[in-house]
């Protein structure tokens, strides 16, 4: 019997309800296998802690989550508390004290999702972004000078180590090769405009490209790549992108796999030094909390991803299916997809179909 610890940090609004349906698909998952089995520790952080406490999560908190196999995480979001406190006072700390340099973000259209274009099929969507998650423009270096006076200027620089870089490239290739879909690495830049970190970027893109020769290389400039989501998604496979680049093309990624209730992530700390962090795209929704309508799927799929991540080779496929036999069925489906189900439902359903499935 193999044991993993799993830190959960539900958060805030919707991220409750959605990671009740994580742990239920993940446990499901488990006692399906028989050989695997997840010890669960919670943890109340997020913004209604933040109210109560001042921090976001216990300031030791980095320490306490340090032992554990991954991290699944709800959202977090409060309306009263400002966005980019609750960003720097969690998720960027995690991600960067863990190291989770790469943001990995799967865009696929499943059979039965909703598709805003139209002549797309699910196979013209199936690619994946690997986004930098550390550094590059989310780095937090800058500040403000004179402030309040008519010379006020904001400064915000983006940092680009080579190592990191190098890092976050050479799995974007690794990646490519273990997908075997074009065999294709697309790097997105900017490199027209933005002359110091994006050429760069492109150097460290074009020397790692040379260790990978069996992989396609293109690049395409970021403001190309947002028309080509929507004209040729088919012809992408693996995408390579910064930190905010990547933020943007990937909701651009999750309209076209049918909205935020399909977005799913894994901030991975590639060297396995540091758990792994797991989350759904989506944030905390304040106008769906508590009423059970919120759609799990990105959860359910981040699940997926969180047991792609600890375990090898191991009918993860079977958690897709099972959501897409839902999708097709078109039973089961919360308001978003214009049904009525409640968010449990969702997850009870997906068990049952594992049950028949695995
Ligand atoms: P936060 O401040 O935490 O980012 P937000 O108000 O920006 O929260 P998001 O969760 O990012 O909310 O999503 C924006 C909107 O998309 C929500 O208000 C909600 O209507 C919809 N949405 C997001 N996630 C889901 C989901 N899982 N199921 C259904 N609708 C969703
Ligand atoms: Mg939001």
């Amino acid at each position: 019997m193999k044991k993993y610890k799993i830190a959960v940090i539900p958060g805030d609004g919707i991220g409750n309800e959605v990671t009740a349906e994580g742990v239920k698909v993940l446990d499901t998952f488990a006692a399906l296998k028989g050989d695997i089995h997840f010890d669960y520790e919670y943890f109340p952080w997020g913004c209604e802690y933040y109210l109560k406490t001042g921090n976001m999560m216990d300031p030791n908190g980095l320490k306490i989550l340090k032992d554990f196999d991954a991290i699944l995480l709800g959202a977090v979001g409060y309306p009263s508390v400002p966005d980019h406190i609750s960003l720097h006072g969690l998720l960027l700390k995690i991600r960067q004290g863990f190291n989770q340099s790469v943001n990995l973000r799967p865009i696929k259209l499943l059979p039965g999702a909703p598709c805003p274009l139209k002549d797309k099929r699910p196979e013209d969507i199936d690619f994946i972004v690997v986004r930098e998650n550390v550094e590059g423009e989310y780095a937090g270096v800058g500040g403000v000078r004179f402030a309040d006076r008519p010379e006020e200027i904001a400064l915000q620089t983006a940092v680009f180590t080579r190592k990191n870089t190098e890092k976050i490239m050479e799995y974007a290739f690794q990646l490519a090769r273990k997908r075997n879909k074009y065999k294709k690495v697309t790097n997105v830049t900017k490199s027209n405009a933005l002359n110091y970190s994006m050429v760069f970027w492109d150097k460290i893109f074009t020397e790692q490209a040379e260790n990978y020769r069996d992989i396609i290389t293109e690049t395409h400039h970021v403001d190309a790549v947002t028309m080509y989501f929507l004209q040729k998604p088919e012809t992408y496979d693996v995408l390579v992108a910064s930190n905010l680049f990547g933020d943007i093309i990937t909701d651009l990624g999750a309209a076209l796999q049918g909205g935020l209730g399909f977005a799913a992530s894994g901030n991975l700390n590639l060297e396995k030094e540091y758990p792994s962090m797991f989350e759904p795209v989506h944030g905390s929704a304040p106008d769906l909390a508590g009423k059970q309508v919120a759609n799990p799927i990105a959860m359910i799929w981040t699940v997926k991803m969180l047991l792609d991540h600890l375990l090898e080779d191991c009918d993860t496929e079977r958690i897709t299916e099972a959501i897409t036999e839902i999708l097709l069925e078109g039973k089961t489906l919360t308001p978003d997809l214009k049904g009525t189900a409640k968010t449990h439902e969702v997850g009870d359903a997906v068990c049952e179909r594992l049950k028949r499935l695995l």
